[in-house]
């Protein structure tokens, strides 16, 4: 059993449900709330996360262009509305989908 590096007090093995059928496991100490994730288990977690949350969906015609329709739970998941812009990239694999699309453009804007 750890102890926690803070207080010293026994710390206990916590699973929190990050959504998706995915669990990242920490350590919890109960007497001051301090809370290790082990290294690398949240990139799993995250890697995993993204699995579960794919989909495939068909491109369907619209006007004159081609469209996809975005998964509600994904939208929902990441906060995608109606009018809301995103960008499209190109990527070794396909198209990438970029949502924050200001806080993008800023960040490159400040380098
Ligand atoms: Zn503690």
């Amino acid at each position: 059993m750890k102890k926690c590096p803070k207080c010293k007090d026994n710390m206990k093995l916590v699973q929190f449900d990050a959504g998706y059928g995915v669990t990242i496991e920490s350590l919890h100490c109960n007497k001051c709330g301090f809370n290790i994730t082990e290294e690398g288990s949240l990139e799993n977690a995250i890697g995993t996360l993204k699995e579960n949350m794919s989909r495939e969906i068909k491109v369907v015609q619209i006007g004159n262009g081609l469209g996809i329709r975005i998964p509600n739970e994904i939208a929902k998941n990441l906060n995608i509305h109606k009018g809301d812009e995103i960008i499209v990239k190109p990527d070794l694999n396909g198209i990438r989908l970029v949502t924050d699309c200001k806080h993008h453009l800023n960040k490159n804007q400040a380098k």
